[in-house]
C-alpha cells in the first residue's frame, strides 16, 4: 500500500476536507495513475451528502479522471509509464455475466464503481478522485489522445459517456431533432455531441442568462421552461429527448415536444420519485426510459470521437480547497459548465 492525499467528507452534512488514503500497489494486471484532473459531477454531490440513500464514510468522490501512468503491473501490455490516462465510473465488473460479455458492464450483477461502492473481494471501500493517486485494473482505464488540453478532457468520463450513450443508441445522425433539458455539465456535453453528430438541438432550461451559452455551444433552440406558453411552438416536434435534471421535475410538458413513438431518456438522478400522467404517455405512444454511464468499450469509441470532432468540456478550473464552493455552486446552475479539480492543489 502506498499513501495518496485526498479530499473527503466524513459525513452527509459536514464539508469536504483533506485526507490521507490508501491506495493498493499495483497487482499483476494494474495500473497506478498520478491524477492531473478531475471533473465536479453532480453525482458527487448526491453521494457526498447521502441523497440517494446512506452513503459510506469516509468519502472521496470524483470520477471523471486524467492523469498519467506511473507505475504498472506485471502483466500491464496496454499501458507503459509515462502514458496518458483516463478513469470513469466503473473500476472492476464480473467479466462473465452476460452484460459485461455484452460491453455493458456497467449492468453487471456486481459493478464496481469509482467511490462509494465495493471491490470485488466484498470488503474494501473504493475510494474516487480527488486524490493524488488511483490503482485501477488496466481493462477499466481508457487511452487519452496526446495534445489535447487535459483539464477539458477529464469531464468527458463521465458527462461526456453518459449523454454520448443514448445519443448513439437512439441514433442520433444528421437533421435528428434532440432536445437537452438542463444546461449544466451533463447537458453542455450533450449539445455539443449531439451538434457533433449532425442534429439540430433545443436546449430546454430554467436558467434564461444560459441562452447565449446554449447557441455557442451548438443549441439551434432555446426554450425557457417557467413559462408553460414557451413549449408550445415544439410540441410534436422532437426525436428524442436526453434529461439531465438533478432535481425533481415534471416530465410531461417535455414529452409532449416528442413525435410519434419517441423517447425522452432520464440520465439527471433526482434522489426523490416522480408522478407522470398516463395521458402523457398514451397519447403518442412515447416512452420513458433511463441510461446509465456507458461501457468501457464505448467510453473508449467516445473519448476518440471527441478527440477527432474536437469536442472538449467547457470548464472553470478550481483548487481543491474550492471544491466545497464549486458545490454550492454546481446546486444554484452557477457552472460554466464543469468545475474540474486541479489536483496538485491537493
Ligand atoms: P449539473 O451540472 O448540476 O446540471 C444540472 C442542470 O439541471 C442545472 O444546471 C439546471 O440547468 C438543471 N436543473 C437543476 N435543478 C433544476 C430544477 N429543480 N428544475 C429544472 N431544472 C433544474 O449536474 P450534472 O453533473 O450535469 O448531473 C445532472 C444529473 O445527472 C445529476 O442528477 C447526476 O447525478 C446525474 N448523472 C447521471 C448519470 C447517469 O449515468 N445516468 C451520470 C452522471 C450524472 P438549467 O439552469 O439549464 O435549468
Ligand atoms: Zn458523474
Ligand atoms: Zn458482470
Amino acid at each position: 500500500m502506498f499513501q495518496a492525499k485526498s479530499y473527503a467528507t466524513q459525513s452527509a452534512t459536514t464539508p469536504l476536507k483533506p485526507f490521507v488514503i490508501e491506495r493498493r500497489d499495483p497487482k499483476l494486471n494494474d495500473v497506478v495513475i498520478e491524477i492531473d484532473f478531475c471533473g465536479v459531477c453532480h453525482s458527487d454531490i448526491h453521494t457526498a451528502r447521502s441523497e440517494w440513500g446512506p452513503t459510506a464514510y469516509p468519502c472521496v468522490p470524483g470520477h471523471e479522471i486524467v492523469g498519467r501512468v506511473v507505475r504498472v503491473g506485471k502483466k500491464v501490455t496496454k499501458f507503459k509509464v509515462g502514458d496518458l490516462a483516463g478513469v470513469g465510473c466503473l473500476v472492476d465488473s464480473c467479466g462473465k455475466c452476460e452484460n459485461c460479455k455484452n460491453h455493458e458492464e456497467q449492468f453487471c450483477s456486481v459493478p464496481v464503481f469509482t467511490y462509494n461502492s465495493v471491490e470485488l473481494d466484498g470488503v474494501t471501500p473504493t475510494l474516487g478522485a480527488y486524490s493524488s493517486h488511483i490503482t485501477v485494473k488496466d481493462k477499466y482505464v481508457l487511452k487519452i489522445k496526446k495534445g489535447l488540453d487535459l483539464k477539458r478532457v477529464a469531464p468527458l468520463l463521465c458527462a461526456g459517456i453518459t449523454t454520448y450513450s443514448p445519443l448513439k443508441k437512439y441514433k442520433v445522425k444528421k437533421g435528428s431533432k434532440v432536445g437537452v433539458v438542463g444546461l449544466g455539465g451533463l447537458g453542455h456535453m450533450a449539445v455539443k455531441i449531439a451538434k457533433a453528430m449532425g442534429a439540430e438541438v433545443t436546449v430546454f432550461s430554467t436558467s434564461p442568462n444560459k441562452e447565449k451559452d446554449a447557441k455557442k455551444l451548438g443549441a439551434k433552440n432555446f426554450i425557457m421552461t417557467k413559462n408553460a406558453d414557451n413549449f408550445l411552438p415544439y410540441v410534436g416536434k422532437l426525436d428524442l429527448i436526453i434529461d439531465t435534471v438533478s432535481a425533481q421535475h415534471d416530465f410531461t410538458p417535455y414529452m409532449s415536444t416528442l413525435k410519434l413513438d419517441c423517447t425522452h431518456v432520464l440520465l439527471g438522478a433526482a434522489p426523490e420519485p416522480n408522478q407522470i400522467s398516463a395521458m402523457a404517455l398514451i397519447f403518442g405512444r412515447k416512452k420513458l426510459t433511463g441510461s446509465l454511464i456507458g461501457g468501457i468499450k464505448e467510453t473508449q469509441e467516445m473519448l476518440d470521437f471527441c478527440a477527432k470532432k474536437k469536442v472538449l468540456s467547457d470548464i472553470e478550473l478550481i483548487s481543491a480547497s474550492q471544491i466545497n464552493e464549486a458545490y454550492e455552486r454546481t446546486i444554484k446552475g452557477d457552472v460554466k459548465y464543469r468545475f474540474v479539480v486541479d489536483s496538485k492543489t491537493l
